[in-house]
């Protein structure tokens, strides 16, 4: 018996909302706050009639401190689940801080606001001391360890497909495949196609600014920074085929080069076809993925926040998404002083995702996992005072979850390597 307060209700938060109402022994009661109330109302009437979980909304402010402690203070949930943007997470934190309840998130820290001079001062530092320019990166949420520790309470972060399942694979690969990893190349195919010329797959505003910056690696113990998109492979994935795939930065190379310290080299690679770079490329040159508020006709404009009014809402490409992703890991290392390779993936198929819950599978593929996650938390599994990544807890029975309710791991021992 476990009351969860769910924050958010778009894409990712409304699949989670619906594996939990599958699993109404443990998600016995559910509140849905988000900024819309009138998503979180919609949602429920259309889950409340098939499940046993009791599903109640509330409006919420997840910027605004003292609205949160209020709402955690009524409701009284065992978890929160922050399932709203990245701009929230230490907000949340600190009302889960201020009223005792575990915390687990789907995406690190990144500010709304890039220009504030304070934490631009610490974000230059930082750049300079480790040597990636993203301006999402783990230290303001590591920063928080002694204090959940100290409250006895359990922070969760990162509990989605990448991150999340993508390090629950890394540590499984570390206790039953390898006595030493020497690599990592983890793998984000989307081989889905919506139809639209342009549209993301999940909140534009996060997604532009993740596939526009530069890419970067962790290489024998330090970062290495490349330009946007100047780093290319073709692969064979299967059930999807041949793609182009670029090296990015991604969250979980941070926590992993801590975590998996003897690992040599990590690189994340997302596949992207050709009309969604020409796309981004040329809202990228005329200043429309700024994140810097213009005055247009008397008004503040935010001229990428301009551009996620425009284009396609996520959550509506559901219907009209065909294909499969195909998300792993690849692993070099030694196992029994013999060198050997190993990959670990799931392949999730878009339109049989829609039909289950009504999204498609990038929303599909991270509502699961943080689902999984609380599921682990709930029943104790991953309960650690303190604030860690998923590769710090036991992969099996979260793998196990993930198995049963949607995502089944597929294993290659013989795969082709990423030059
Ligand atoms: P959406 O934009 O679809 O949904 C965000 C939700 O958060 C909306 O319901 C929005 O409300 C709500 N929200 C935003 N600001 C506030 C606020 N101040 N207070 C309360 N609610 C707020 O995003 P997605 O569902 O695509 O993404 C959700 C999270 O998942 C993001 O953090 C994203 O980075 C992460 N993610 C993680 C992945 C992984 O593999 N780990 C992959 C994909 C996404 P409103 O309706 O009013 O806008």
């Amino acid at each position: 018996m476990s009351k969860v307060l769910i924050i958010g209700c778009g894409g990712v938060a409304s699949v989670a909302i619906s594996k939990c109402c599958q699993i109404s022994d443990v998600f016995t009661d559910i509140c849905i706050a988000s900024r819309t109330v009138s998503k979180c109302e919609a949602l429920a009437a259309r889950l409340a009639p098939a499940t046993k979980t009791k599903i109640t909304t509330r409006q919420v402010d997840a910027d605004k401190l003292e609205e949160l402690v209020a709402l955690i203070k009524d409701y009284q949930p065992d978890l929160v689940m922050n399932i709203a943007l990245p701009y929230q997470d230490l907000t949340i934190m600190d009302a889960c801080l201020a009223t005792g309840v575990n915390y687990l998130d789907t995406a690190n820290y990144e500010p709304e606001d890039i220009t504030d001079p304070a934490w631009r001062a610490s974000y230059e530092k930082r750049c300079q001391e480790k040597g990636f320019s993203a301006y999402f990166d783990y230290s303001w949420q590591w920063a928080y360890q002694e204090k959940f520790k100290a409250a006895g309470l359990t922070a969760l972060l990162g509990s989605g497909f990448d991150p999340g399942v993508t390090q629950a694979y890394c540590a499984y690969a570390a206790k039953h495949e390898f006595d030493t990893i020497d690599t990592i190349d983890i793998l984000d195919c989307n081989g889905g196609d919506h139809g639209y010329p342009f549209a993301t797959n999940f909140n534009p505003e996060i997604n532009l600014r993740e596939v526009s910056a530069p890419g970067s690696y962790w290489e024998d113990g330090r970062w290495v920074e490349i330009p946007p998109m100047t780093i290319k492979r073709v692969y064979d994935f299967d059930q999807v085929g041949r793609k182009d795939m670029y090296l990015l930065h991604h969250e979980e190379i941070e926590s992993l080069a801590r975590n998996l310290p003897e690992v040599k080299r990590i690189r994340f690679f997302m596949t992207f076809g050709q009309s969604y770079l020409t796309h981004m490329k040329c809202l990228e040159n005329v200043g429309m993925l700024s994140t810097e508020a213009i005055d247009f006709e008397g008004q503040k404009i935010v001229p990428i926040q301009f551009l996620k009014a425009l284009l396609p809402d996520p959550a509506s490409l559901g219907p009209r998404t065909k294909g499969k992703t195909n998300i792993g890991c690849i692993f070099t290392g030694t196992k029994d002083g013999r060198k050997k390779t190993y990959y670990i993936y799931n392949v999730c198929d878009h339109q049989e995702c829609y039909r289950e819950v009504g999204s498609q599978a990038i929303s599909y593929t991270t509502g699961v996992p943080a689902m999984c996650g609380a599921l682990m938390m709930l029943t104790g599994q991953w309960i650690l005072p303190g604030v860690h990544t998923v590769e710090e807890f036991d992969p099996d029975p979260f793998l196990a979850a993930l198995d049963k309710y949607g995502l089944p791991r597929r294993e290659n021992r013989d795969p082709v390597l990423v030059d």
